[in-house]
């Protein structure tokens, strides 16, 4: 029986293309700066999305950590949503590897931050504050793209308050491309972006964090310090370009799914929140549990939470979302 996994867009197998570009990939070693493959990957993105100068590392996590790290000294302090990554999903690493104090705010149904409560938790220069130094955006943000607009109005806030602005662009092309804009034009508003490789994008594995050429300069030494330098990482490199050059547009394929799946389940009498990119989520409070079961014995794998987010991806199609509203139905609304 074939597994349909809707967990998240991680799950993806890298396809034959991709294995054929790793496998011919020319290699040397990354921390004496000499992996040509690692090197054309950090060029590629930093000129696409507009940095001097890019950094690839093995996972998100680490991108951000090192970008709020290289942002931020100890004391220091970035506002962030409660339900950011690297908030909520990163162990607490700004706060416990680098003595930042993150200041959270509530994340608004578009997942945003409100500017005027950002505005007024950036703390004045008093020695019994922490020093706020950082904004960090997500996007997209549970699935939601931020308007072009509120971008701009962050980077206008941050940039007359003296705070940096980083993205955690885990999903920056679920974005530009529901957007029909070049990534660009959303990185363009930051000192910084991390991008994941590994999601919609498909390659196994990899992130990459995009800044300035010192603010990378710093980020290189601390991915040392965390054990994130690594050798013949161009084999890794190789899929992220090959998911680069080859995967991005078809990331419309993921939206028009999850779309698709969206409202089949509104139209059995769930309820759906409104689809914008690759994630549908689901209300089913105390019956998460038995429909991942019921859905387990056909074959489908989802989270057991009452907010059931399912993720569309490469290896979805929709003849498989199709046996998926078939299970829902079976399942039926109470
Ligand atoms: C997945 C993800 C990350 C990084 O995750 P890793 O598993 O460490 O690669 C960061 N931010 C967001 C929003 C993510 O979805």
């Amino acid at each position: 029986m074939a597994v349909i996994d809707l967990r998240s867009d991680t799950v993806t197998q890298p396809s034959a293309g991709m294995r054929d570009a790793m496998a011919s990939a020319p290699l040397g070693d990354d921390v004496y700066g000499e992996d040509p493959t690692v090197n054309r990957l950090e060029s590629w993105l930093a000129e696409h999305l507009g940095f001097a100068a890019a950094l690839f590392v093995p996972t998100g996590t680490m991108s951000n950590l090192l970008g709020l790290m290289a942002h931020c000294e100890r004391g220091d302090e970035y506002i962030v949503g409660q339900q950011a990554h690297t908030y909520k999903y990163e162990g607490g690493g700004a706060a416990v590897l680098g003595s930042i104090q993150p200041q959270p705010l509530d994340n608004q149904a578009d997942g945003s931050l409100d500017l005027e409560q950002v505005a007024a938790a950036i703390k004045a220069d008093d020695f019994h504050f922490a020093r706020t130094r950082l904004l960090a955006l997500e996007n997209t943000m549970h699935g939601k793209v931020l308007p072009l607009e509120y971008l701009a109005a962050a980077r206008a806030l941050t940039r007359e308050r003296g705070l940096n602005l980083h993205l955690d662009g885990a999903r920056l092309y679920n974005a530009s491309v529901k957007l029909g804009v070049d990534a660009r034009e959303i990185t363009s508003h930051f000192d910084s972006v991390s991008v994941c490789l590994s999601k919609g994008l498909g390659a196994p594995v990899g992130s990459v964090l995009c800044g300035s050429d010192a603010f990378i300069g710093k980020a290189r030494r601390l991915r040392k310090m965390v054990g994130g330098g690594m050798r013949q990482a161009g084999l890794l490199a190789a899929a992220g370009l090959y998911a680069l050059e080859h995967q991005v547009q078809r990331l419309s394929e993921d939206h028009a799914n999850a779309a698709a799946l969206g409202q089949a389940l509104a139209e059995l009498g769930f309820d759906v929140e409104p689809v914008q990119t690759n994630m549908v989520y689901v209300q089913l409070g105390d019956r998460a549990q038995s429909l991942k079961a019921l859905c387990a014995e056909r074959g489908i794998v989802l989270s057991a939470a009452p907010r059931l987010r399912m993720v569309t991806h490469m290896d979805v199609t929709s003849a498989h979302l199709d046996q998926v509203v078939s299970a829902f139905a079976e399942f039926g609304v109470r």
